[in-house]
């Protein structure tokens, strides 16, 4: 009799790892609180679209779905800084040609991924199933439908909020180690269209970023010829989510008539959204919002059209790293993807890293077998180290992208990488370790790319052209690293 897996959640893991125990033959039930995503519209607001790079494509490749999914992603080959007078510049990602980042919409890969679990005769997905708890001791998961399921192992792949490892932190699991970090910063999802004509109104082929110090808008160019932009902005205090819902985000030389369409936009709804701004008149938010966008991104503002709408409808999300240990009870459970490990999105590597862990869970499993106690120990040891590290680098990538990007000691450090990369095949910068070498371990790729980090800046700290580099030289010194 073939093994049967429960998985608690059909996200973006939860449906990858269905299609890799269906293709051992193993059984896998799938439970998701949600209803199918292909039959009800998404919620709006949660990263409509994502990086996709090396480590998840490796996944994809391994299920034989990496070109179905690439052909539907726009390459992203570098990032297009935008200062604040409008002025544009690209970093590549990488000096070799074919390194680059895929955006790609977060529903179509979910969808394209429940649909290919779908097609093997041992998947079944159990949609508006909502898990409560999980019996560490039975090894049943309890259902908010009173439905109370077991099979030979669970495996919960249900997200930052987990319900599962809640019941491992509510005592289930002796001496559990749980943290979570939130960033004071907060996101909002907001829109840019495509032209009159179905163009992108800015380069297509890149990530593009409005550093501003303490705040940054980043914008992922999605297939349809639209971005999707995403607002980093602490929750309170100086330029943030609090002083702009609140009307009083106040700049020098602004007035509301710049705001135009925005403007008009916000008063033609300004019955359905007052609502949630009983406080303050809803005029004065947009206002603020206008006035905010005006001084910061005054070459975005432009291209949004809906901005007021998009900007008062959709939430504001929190961003967060959660750590714990173990990841297994035993042989009855184990915790994968954002549930063990949620990172924040600086280095686009979350979904990337739960791929990730999909891939090595396969190989365990193909080394090990089913003793899923063995297989989920090894997992874990193995694994945590790389998670820790994927984690740390994307929360210190926030402050890289925040400040740094906008520096021009880092845009030198960053030129210096390129031409090392176009000129040594075996040279790699440390966003090319983590995002183009599926061959190396988070952990590695850390160490080594933060002692080449320091390295490069301290060079780069030194000369005003990167053309006075010995670029031998350096690649020397980076070798004894
Ligand atoms: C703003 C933002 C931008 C991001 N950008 C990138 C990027 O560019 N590149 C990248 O690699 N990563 C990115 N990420 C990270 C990425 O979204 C996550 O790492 C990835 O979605 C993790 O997949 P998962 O399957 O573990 O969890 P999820 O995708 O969160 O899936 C969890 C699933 O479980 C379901 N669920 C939750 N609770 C229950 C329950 N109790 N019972 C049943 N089902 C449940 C949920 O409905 C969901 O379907 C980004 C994240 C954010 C927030």
């Amino acid at each position: 009799m073939s093994e049967k897996v429960i998985i608690i959640g059909a996200g973006l893991s939860g449906s990858l790892l269905a299609i890799y125990l269906a293709k051992r033959g193993i059984e896998a039930d799938v439970y998701e609180a949600r209803s199918d995503m292909r039959k009800a519209e998404v919620a709006a607001g949660r990263s409509i679209n994502l990086a996709l790079s090396d480590r998840g494509i490796a996944a994809l490749r391994e299920v034989g779905m990496d070109e179905y999914m690439l052909r539907e992603a726009v390459p992203m080959r570098g990032r297009m800084i935008h200062a604040t007078d409008g002025q544009t510049k690209l970093l590549p990602y990488s000096g070799r040609k074919g390194e680059y980042i895929n955006s790609i919409s977060r529903g179509g890969l979910n969808v394209a991924l429940i649909n290919e679990a779908e097609k093997h005769a041992g998947v079944r997905f159990y949609f508006n199933e909502k898990c409560v708890d999980f019996d560490c001791k039975s090894g049943e998961a309890i259902f908010q439908s009173g439905k109370t399921v077991k099979g030979d192992t669970l495996i919960a792949t249900d997200g930052a909020g987990s319900a599962v490892r809640s019941a491992m932190l509510r005592g289930g699991v002796p001496r559990f180690d749980f943290a979570q970090t939130r960033l004071e910063h907060g996101y909002k999802e907001l829109h840019i269209p495509p032209g009159a004509n179905g163009e992108f109104q800015m380069e297509k082929n890149a990530l593009h970023i409005w550093a501003r110090g303490a705040f940054m808008m980043i914008a992922l160019p999605n297939f349809d010829g639209s971005f999707t932009c995403t607002l980093f902005l602490a929750h309170a205090g100086e330029n943030s989510f609090e002083q702009i819902l609140s009307g009083n985000y106040i700049s020098r030389g602004f007035t509301p008539t710049h705001a135009d369409q925005n403007l008009e936009n916000a008063d033609r709804n300004l019955e359905k959204t007052t609502r949630n701004f009983d406080k303050n008149p809803r005029r004065s938010a947009t206002e603020s919002l206008l006035a905010f966008f005006q001084t910061n991104f005054p070459d975005a503002i432009r291209l949004m059209p809906s901005l007021t709408e998009d900007f008062f409808a959709n939430p504001i999300g929190n961003l967060g790293t959660v750590k714990c240990f173990p990841w297994n009870v035993g042989g009855k459970s184990l915790l994968l993807g954002d549930s063990a490990h949620a990172v924040v999105p600086f280095y686009g590597q979350g979904m990337n890293a739960s791929f990730e862990d999909c891939r090595i869970l396969n190989q365990l499993i193909e080394q090990r077998g089913t003793d899923w106690e063995k297989v989920f120990d090894e997992f874990t040891i193995s694994r945590k180290p790389n998670t820790d590290a994927i984690a740390d680098m994307a929360e210190e990538n926030f402050y890289e992208m925040r400040d740094a990007v906008a520096d021009p000691v880092f845009q030198r450090k960053r030129e210096l990488e390129t031409r090392l990369e176009q000129t040594f095949p075996d040279y790699f910068s440390k966003y090319s370790m983590v995002t183009f070498r599926e061959d190396l371990p988070y952990s590695i790729a850390r160490r080594k790319g933060n002692a080449q980090d320091e390295l490069l800046m301290e060079i780069c700290a030194k000369v005003e052209n990167v053309s006075e580099i010995d670029l031998t030289e350096v690649l020397e010194k980076t070798r004894s690293l």
